[in-house]
């Protein structure tokens, strides 16, 4: 195994990992990340709804209000956490720039993970697609960063795209 290669930190989704960190208390563990791109990279979960302070499990959220900058809210209470998150996002993207990643991994249809075509409601119906919180925010602080979701490495020439996008972006 190529020590360099090994060397190369990729942030993923906590719950892709198997951490129990989801709303429910369950995880969604995608043996292909840990199996597979855990021996040849080295895996940083970040799970941005526990690292946000809430609790494990807690109530589900979605996105809301304008698509475009949509707002984090508890469903059965309408409790809005946009502020809550938006805080923890800052200070997590200056922390991950010490990580120094070379890609993340995502969690598909996740209010706060979700990278796009997340449902956003208005009024209690879907009012178009919006992107995670915190995926938006990794985005945004680290523009050339490759990205996916998990479900797409399940497709072998997207799969081997992303490993290559990853190790071009780590000699950059
Ligand atoms: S999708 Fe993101 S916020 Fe939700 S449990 Fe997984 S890591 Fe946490």
């Amino acid at each position: 195994m190529d020590k360099e290669i090994t060397a190369v930190r990729i942030g993923v989704s906590a719950c892709l990992l198997g951490q129990r960190v989801r709303f429910d208390g369950g995880h969604k563990h995608t043996p292909f990340i840990t199996d597979t791109l855990g021996k040849l990279f080295t895996l940083v979960g970040v799970c941005p709804e526990v690292g946000c302070g809430l609790s494990t499990p807690r109530e589900a959220m979605r996105l809301e209000g304008d698509p475009a900058a949509p707002r984090l809210v508890v469903i059965s209470t309408g409790e809005d956490l946009t502020e809550q998150m938006l805080a923890y996002c800052r200070e997590k993207v200056v922390e991950l720039e010490k990580e120094d990643l070379c890609g993340f991994i995502f969690k598909k249809n996740s209010p706060s993970s979700g990278l796009s075509n997340v449902t956003v409601y208005d009024g209690g119906i879907p009012a178009g697609f919006g992107r995670g919180l915190f995926a938006d925010a990794v985005v945004q602080r680290f523009p050339l960063l490759p990205v996916v979701e998990a479900e797409a490495l399940s497709d072998a020439p997207l799969r081997e795209e992303f490993i290559e996008r990853v190790l071009a972006y780590r000699k950059k």
